[in-house]
């Protein structure tokens, strides 16, 4: 369970008619959003914990955002895709001037899938060759190859391990594994000496896909260097080295990117969620010189969405409110607050469940183990994730219950911090083993 699926009341759920795999029924039904908070129509409010799932990373309705969204409204909605438009330039501009050197264009895309899309196509076009190789626990989005790419086994979305035999999946090392035994992870060198062993006896391999902290799978922070030492392995053996940075990007893990971050020279970046401020659907893939070419070579198939003037107005509105705030240097202080606040509570009141609270900057996950079986415990992640809402802070879990995740806003006030610290006190103070 997570709260990406529908939450609402029972009549609300009853009339519900969107295909999801599951509901919950809470009483609430979602209204309105500003700053950190969510509210639902009676005017009850939720501190969000969860960003809208990494999307409002400047905060629900940043008064520049909307008023940069109202501004475009007035003026254009929509351009189709052959139309150059002045803001799509600049915002092309602004996204490669804040990539790390080596980038040559933007790729449109209207969310995080499309931007996955995208790479992987100019990948294939560049090298002329078909498999990809991510990691177990890895997302990439809900579509053809982006899921493909993702751990869909764990997501039990296809039953047929031939339907992935283009995706190969290698473990994530862990750098703080969780105690339980289907949760131990390899180490950063057994990691590498799979890949090795992997691009030596497969010829066919396009590009290795990386989330570089993986996101929803449960918050896991590859131990230092070990992206590096990826990277460097990919150009030995001429393979393309993607990073998705759909959920990492814009500032969550305390830099405008994890590819600064760690300083990663990447053939292909993938930005979405965080990009429109919360406001409008967009994304986009940075791509080097050479898989620009790649796609320049074959037709055009850029999505007819993607990049409207008003998406564009948004995320460069957005980017400004990035940089003029300092939210990026904000979520790398409020990030390492969080985290040691979280570890001191949790470790104290849910000690009984082995916890694992790691994270970087505004990213964290709280994985908990059930000390009789030694296995994740995930009717309690479940009642937990219930139990705060019902407190009053909105979090989310990965998608198999293991982790809570906590992804605030970065505009998080030190106030909300300490309140979401509070109730995340309150609650487990409920669940503590005697
Ligand atoms: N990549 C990562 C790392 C994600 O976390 C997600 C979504 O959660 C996606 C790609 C897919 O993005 P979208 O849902 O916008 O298609």
């Amino acid at each position: 369970m997570t709260f990406s699926q529908p939450i609402g009341s029972r009549e609300m759920i009853r009339r519900y008619k969107t295909l999801n795999l599951a509901e919950v029924t809470v009483p609430f039904v979602f209204e309105r959003a500003y700053g950190s908070y969510v509210y639902d129509t009676t005017g009850t409010a939720k501190l969000d914990f969860t960003s809208g799932y990494g999307v409002a990373n400047t905060g629900w309705m940043h008064p520049q955002v909307v008023q940069a969204v109202s501004d475009q409204l007035r003026k254009a909605t929509y351009a189709p895709p052959w139309l150059a438009t002045e803001s799509a330039l600049a915002l092309s501009e602004v996204m490669l001037s804040l990539a790390p050197p080596g980038m040559a264009a933007c790729l449109r895309a209207t969310g995080g899938a499309e931007a996955a899309e995208g790479a992987f196509r100019a990948a294939q076009l560049l090298t002329g060759k078909r498999t990809m190789v991510s990691f177990e626990r890895a997302y990439h989005g809900g579509t053809g190859k982006a899921v493909r790419a993702s751990d869909f086994e764990a997501f039990q979305l296809m039953g047929s391990p031939a339907y992935g035999r283009r995706f190969i999946k290698v473990p994530f090392p862990g750098a703080s594994p969780g105690p339980s035994p289907d949760r131990r992870l390899p180490d950063a060198s057994e990691v590498l000496v799979t890949i090795e062993e992997l691009f030596t006896s497969n010829r066919d391999i396009s590009a290795f896909v990386a989330e570089p902290v993986i996101g929803s799978g449960g918050v896991l922070v590859p131990p230092d260097g070990f992206l590096n030492r990826l990277q460097a392995l990919c150009r030995q053996h001429g393979i393309l080295f993607i990073l998705d940075e759909v959920i990492t990007g814009f500032g969550r893990l305390g830099e405008f990117s994890a590819a600064s971050m760690f300083g990663l020279s990447p053939d292909a970046i993938l930005f979405a969620k965080g990009m429109g401020g919360g406001a409008i659907p967009i994304g986009c893939s940075l791509l080097n010189e050479a898989l620009s070419q790649a796609v320049r070579r074959f037709g055009d198939v850029s999505p007819t969405f993607a990049w409207t003037p008003v998406a564009c107005a948004a995320a460069l509105a957005n980017i400004r409110v990035l940089q003029a705030e300092g939210l990026c240097e904000k979520a790398r202080v409020d990030g390492d607050t969080l985290l040691a606040a979280t570890r001191q509570v949790v470790d104290h009141q849910l000690a009984g469940y082995m916890p694992v609270v790691r994270g970087k900057g505004m990213m964290i996950g709280i994985e908990l183990t059930d000390p009789e079986s030694r296995r994740p415990a995930r009717r309690l992640v479940q009642k937990l994730l219930l139990a705060l809402f019902h407190e009053g802070l909105m979090c989310c879990t990965d998608w198999d219950s293991r982790t809570i995740i906590l992804m605030p806003p970065l505009t998080l006030t030190p106030h909300e911090l300490e309140e979401g610290v509070h109730i995340i006190e309150k609650v487990s103070k409920r669940f503590r083993l005697q």
